[in-house]
């Protein structure tokens, strides 16, 4: 802990003095002089200044030495495995150890109960199936840290307490979540685990190793990565949806389904994509990858061709092969059971979409034209099997229905490009929520379901947000991670601390900040989102004047720690969230919350001859809302589209009902560097992160407390014959104190409450040991 009195500061002692550029730099002390009340510090920088620290014993002992620098640990515990095992556990001292296993090519290290992934940016052979093997049936902390080692906590967990398991799995774009939840995936596909079962193995076993259904749960990645994943600034593959992957046992332990829940696809990245970033990859893939024949059907060339496809510039990645690609998204979608047939359906529907963007629209007079003969327009509808005609119409006109009368105007050039896109967004939301549900049909039917006996969930899902503009993009997604960030905290933090009031062991409380104000803002009664929702029904609401009503209910000294005006502009607002002050722009939030399309529009796709058309939007439509009553799902798409925002909202509460209901393991994944190049680390960027994902909280809670904890009955099964059986009695209390003074010297690194034993971190690890030396 960090307390320590001013004698800890001998000549030589080892300490921290912040860094612009590294974070923090270490020092040594060089002299101490003490003269009465007054004492000075001279320490020498590794760079070579002379720091020099001048204050009083009375300051020091009032402050608890807050002015002086952290100390430094031993060099022999600057490379722990668990943070929390650290003499000194502050901030330079975390960093350092991360820092120093990531440049010996250790990526993982524990904070308490989270484990930290550090992304190497290279292939490194730590996942391979006898490393999978040596993490089977072991207790986390007897090997390496490593996200095996989660897993199996999670699965052992899943046996013991009977209940459902949740991994979460969370850090910035690029961080390696996607690849984290992966490698957990491939460990429960592939271990080959002595307590389970081995008779479905056994029936279905492929050549792989795995069952049918273990297959088809890998073959997801492919599939849902194709669909929604794009290269970004940041991420070659950028997950642009969070995902909450199901992996279902029965009792028995077998893997016999899966379910996936999948959280705000980014839908204006398919008409629109920032500098050198891409599309989703689909499209790329279909390109490059169909045969001759099919891209004459579809009217395919070259990516170059799309509108939707090289308004970022890059339409390649270097290092992947979009026709390879193709080819494995075709493998996986057959592994699911979809056929061939239905694959090049939807293919079609994804080169409809391309022809969309490329409908050429101008302007005479204020008045939007498109073509009655325009290439893309007749290419589109006719693989769209609508009538081209009547989507001519409604690309440059709008009904205004009254109570009287329907009046058509015209729109103008930027309207119908508006209404040409928020078409083409739909279809593909809908064929992508269309896929989950294939995918979760094929993967959990009745029959499966009737089955399962309980789940472990991973959930991959988009860390904390900050840029120079933040859009309604940002807002949801912070919104989730502020959930998530709660969550975290309460079940680190208030949950330990009540154990240990229930207990009665001593303890001192440990301060935390709860954010549950910031959500209330948020997501509460009169709200920003019910604002938001409020003004997206209005038909004369605007983002300003939605703005407006934000300023008034809460730019107020109630809300003012959550809630901000900015010092210049009526155009954004800002939210002091958990982990950074996020300037909004308001801009466009009314729009992304509608997400309209024209019901003209949804009348004529409605009308579709292409069955598989109206097939996606009958069922993609079904789960996209998920708040709607289930006899309302069915009744029309035209019914009153619930807005983004509330679809969120009501997802990401079921979310955290399903989570809360669980165990939660957490990984977080910290991105390195900037630049994607392997093992380069940069100090000031990993601090940030440590900072927004609650580490540095964490480390305080666990180290001060203890992290494990036993019932009576449990730590004398456990360890009974840790002792001469002449004390083995029915009292398992007295036996737990005959056991506990028998084999722990140091009496503060254990405390018996009412019904259980509570242990420092890393006593475990030292019982198992004498365990296993009887
Ligand atoms: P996003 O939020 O953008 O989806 P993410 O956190 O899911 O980002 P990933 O796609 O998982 O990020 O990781 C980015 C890249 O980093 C991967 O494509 C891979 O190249 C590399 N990477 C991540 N983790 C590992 C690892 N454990 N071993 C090797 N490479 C890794
Ligand atoms: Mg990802």
């Amino acid at each position: 802990m960090t307390s320590h009195s001013l004698d800890v500061y001998g000549k030589g002692t080892a300490v921290w003095f912040p860094d612009v550029k590294e974070g923090w730099t270490s020092a040594q002390l060089v002299s101490k002089d003490v003269s009465g009340d007054n004492v000075k510090l001279t320490f020498l920088t590794d760079d070579g200044k002379d720091v020099v620290i001048g204050t009083t014993l009375t300051k020091l002992s009032k402050t608890n030495n807050a002015e002086l620098p952290p100390l430094r640990n031993p060099p022999m515990l600057e490379s722990a495995d668990d943070l929390t095992s650290l003499s000194y556990l502050n901030e330079p001292a975390v960093l350092h150890t991360i820092r120093t296993r990531y440049l010996q090519r250790n990526i993982y290290t524990y904070s308490g109960i989270v484990l930290i992934a550090t992304n190497p940016f290279q292939s490194v052979s730590l996942y391979t199936q006898d490393i999978i093997q040596a993490y089977s049936g072991k207790r986390r902390g007897e090997l390496e840290p490593h996200v095996f080692a989660i897993a199996e906590d999670a699965y052992r967990a899943m046996l013991r307490d009977e209940q459902n398991q949740t991994i979460v799995v969370s850090g910035e774009s690029g961080a390696g979540k996607t690849a984290s939840a992966k490698f957990i995936m491939r460990y429960f596909a592939s271990v080959d685990d002595k307590d389970r079962s081995q008779d479905v193995k056994k029936s279905n076993a492929t050549t792989s190793g795995m069952s049918e259904v273990e297959e088809q749960i890998m073959a997801t990645n492919p599939i849902m990565e194709s669909f929604g994943n794009a290269k970004t600034t940041r991420n070659d593959n950028s997950s642009r949806f969070g995902k909450y992957l199901e992996i279902q046992f029965d009792k028995n332990q077998n893997i016999i389904g899966a379910r996936i829940r999948t959280y705000l696809l980014e839908r204006s990245r398919l008409v629109y994509q920032p500098e050198t970033e891409r599309n989703y990859h689909i499209f790329y893939q279909l390109c490059a990858g169909a045969p001759p024949s099919e891209k004459k059907n579809l009217e395919l060339g070259d990516f170059t061709q799309f509108h939707y496809l090289k308004q970022g510039g890059s339409g390649t990645i270097p290092g992947v092969d979009d026709a390879a690609e193709f080819e494995t998204t075709q493998k996986a979608l057959s592994v699911i059971g979809i056929t061939i047939q239905t694959q090049w359906q939807i293919f079609k529907l994804c080169a409809a979409l391309l022809h969309i963007g490329n409908i050429e629209i101008t302007e005479s007079r204020n008045t939007a034209m498109v073509s009655e003969t325009d290439q893309a327009l007749v290419t589109a509808t006719k693989l769209l099997g609508i009538k081209t005609a009547d989507f001519r119409k409604w690309l440059v006109k709008k009904q205004i229905v009254t109570k009287s009368e329907k009046i058509v105007k015209d729109l103008n050039a930027q309207q119908a490009n508006v209404v040409r896109d928020s078409v083409a967004k739909y279809i593909y939301a809908n064929l992508f929520d269309w896929l989950v549900n294939v995918i979760n049909e094929s993967l959990s039917n009745e029959e499966v379901a009737k089955n399962v006996s309980s789940f472990i969930g991973v959930l991959d899902i988009y860390g904390f947000e900050h840029f120079k503009k933040n859009s309604f993009e940002q807002f949801c997604i912070n919104y989730a991670n502020e959930k998530l960030q709660q969550q975290f905290n309460q079940h680190v933090f208030k949950l330990e601390q009540e154990e240990y009031v229930r207990e009665k062991i001593n303890w001192t409380f440990i301060e935390f900040s709860d954010n549950q104000p910031c959500i209330e803002l948020i997501e509460g009664k009169i709200g920003i989102l019910s604002l938001l929702d409020e003004e997206s029904r209005f038909p004369a609401g605007t983002d300003s004047s939605w703005c407006n009503k934000l300023y008034q209910h809460f730019d107020n000294p109630t809300h003012k720690k959550y809630f901000q005006k900015p010092r210049f502009g009526n155009s954004s607002f800002i939210i002091s969230h958990y982990a950074h002050d996020v300037e909004y722009e308001v801009e466009n939030f009314l729009e992304k919350n509608k997400d309209t399309v024209p019901d003209e529009h949804l009348a004529l796709l409605k009308n579709t001859d292409f069955e598989f058309l109206d097939d996606i939007l009958t069922k993609g439509s079904a789960i996209a809302a998920p708040a709607a009553k289930p006899d309302a799902k069915r009744s029309s798409v035209i019914a009153k589209k619930p807005t983004l925002g509330s679809i969120f909202k009501a997802s990401l509460i079921s979310l955290m009902e399903t989570i809360n209901s669980t165990n939660v393991h957490y990984i977080r994944c910290i991105k390195p560097n900037e630049v994607k190049v392997a093992w380069k680390f940069e100090p000031q960027m990993v601090l940030s992160q440590l900072r927004a994902c609650g580490v540095l909280e964490t480390i305080r809670i666990s180290c001060a407390g203890y992290p494990s904890r036993w019932t009576f009955d449990e730590f004398v099964q456990r360890y009974y014959m840790l002792v001469r059986s002449k004390h083995w009695g029915p009292d398992t209390k007295k036996l737990c104190s005959v056991i506990l003074d028998d084999s722990i010297k140091d009496p503060d690194k254990y405390q018996v409450g009412i019904t259980k034993i509570f242990f420092r971190s890393g006593m475990l690890a030292y019982l198992e040991r004498l365990r296993l030396d009887r």
